[in-house]
């Protein structure tokens, strides 16, 4: 990864996360069931997802498209659409206060100022009639209540802590303006506006070319180290976390089947679908010779396979695995893997 420029100093740093209630953590999902329901039928699209983050940390969340870590994440933000989503169990702990009980006002509240979400595609999720200087301002003033000229110099502030050169000058340019890994910063700097505990990245780097990747993936650590605060990055692309998360847990058909941190979960997989996806990662080492893949499509929500979802495309699959559903094993270094031969793909044993 190329080296970014250092952050420079926030003149007026955003005020660290609070405490973690004394026995739980910051945000904690528990065995969060949904459902969307359609004309076609009913998409099982999460089944007993349970996480948990604490200040400063960085989750990264990972999957192929459809496995359900966009669907967590708007549920913890509440912005799933209900229908056709439906939330049948489980729960959303955040500082102690299960979000799914709140009201709406309350749920408000929480959202933007305490958790905040930025997404993959900036360009539409700036307004591209208004000066980003304004925009980011407007946050400050309609949220926080800033008058004009406080909110110009927080503005200006912000596009600094994420590293836009010539901040002060750029406030009246609009987002066409801007480079894509420039547009992505901006929004970085619009969530960063007040002053979140959790931020949520849903793919914040695929629009992006490798080498602004890197960047915004940098940016993204420095910010979490410098304000304290809790990070979930998703991401289908397992390369561009190695250097920035600090636990990985791994989703298939709306179940995590590994939960590691991550150097163990690269070191040694414990979980067929994990050792597939490391193995597709191009390596520099490795020049000539066929990528490897995993081979078929992932399943239909509608109709899971039996047993272990992942048994019609995994290389270790035995009977077993097609007539039982595996409970998540706790192997000795305290990572968890939803896999009945775990120890033995965590040793490469099996046959
Ligand atoms: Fe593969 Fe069986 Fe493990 Fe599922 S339970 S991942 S099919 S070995």
């Amino acid at each position: 990864m190329p080296t970014p420029t250092p952050p420079p100093t926030p003149s007026q740093p955003p005020t660290p996360a609070s405490p973690t209630p004394p026995g739980g953590h910051l945000l904690e999902v528990q065995d969060l069931h949904i459902e969307f329901r359609t004309g076609e039928g009913v998409a099982k699209v999460i089944n007993g997802v349970s996480y948990h983050l604490d200040p400063g940390e960085t989750l990264a969340v990972l999957g192929e498209s459809g496995s359900g870590k966009s669907v967590t994440a708007q549920a913890i933000m509440g912005i799933l659409d209900t229908p056709p989503a439906h939330i049948r169990s489980g729960q959303i702990r955040y500082q102690g206060r299960d979000l799914l009980e709140l009201p709406e006002e309350q749920r408000r509240q929480v959202r933007g100022k305490e958790i905040a979400m930025i997404f993959q595609d900036a360009l539409s999720a700036l307004n591209p009639v208004f000066p980003v200087g304004w925009q980011i301002g407007e946050t400050l003033r309609q949220r926080l209540g800033m008058s004009r000229a406080d909110a110009r110099r927080r503005a200006v502030q912000l596009m600094e802590l994420v590293q836009i050169p010539g901040a002060a000058s750029r406030l009246g340019d609009y987002p066409h303006q801007f480079s894509g890994g420039m547009r992505q910063r901006v929004m970085i700097a619009m969530t960063l506006a007040m002053e979140p505990k959790v931020l949520i990245a849903d793919e914040p780097t695929t629009a992006l070319d490798v080498t602004v990747q890197a960047q915004i993936m940098d940016l993204l650590a420095d910010l979490r180290r410098d304000l304290n605060m809790a990070l979930i990055l998703i991401t289908h692309d397992l390369g561009v976390v190695a250097d920035v998360a600090d636990r990985i847990a791994v989703m298939y058909a709306g179940r995590i089947v590994e939960h590691a941190d991550v150097r163990s979960l690269y070191r040694a997989p414990a979980h067929p679908y994990t050792k597939g996806l490391l193995e597709s990662i191009p390596r520099l080492d490795q020049r000539g010779g066929k990528l490897s893949t995993i081979r078929g499509l992932p399943p239909n929500l509608m109709r899971i396979p039996s047993g272990c979802p992942f048994h019609p495309r995994c290389p270790y699959v035995q009977q077993v695995c097609v007539d039982v559903v595996p409970h998540d094993l706790v192997l000795g270094d305290g990572r968890t893997s939803a896999c009945h031969f775990a120890q033995e793909v965590h040793d490469d044993r099996a046959s």
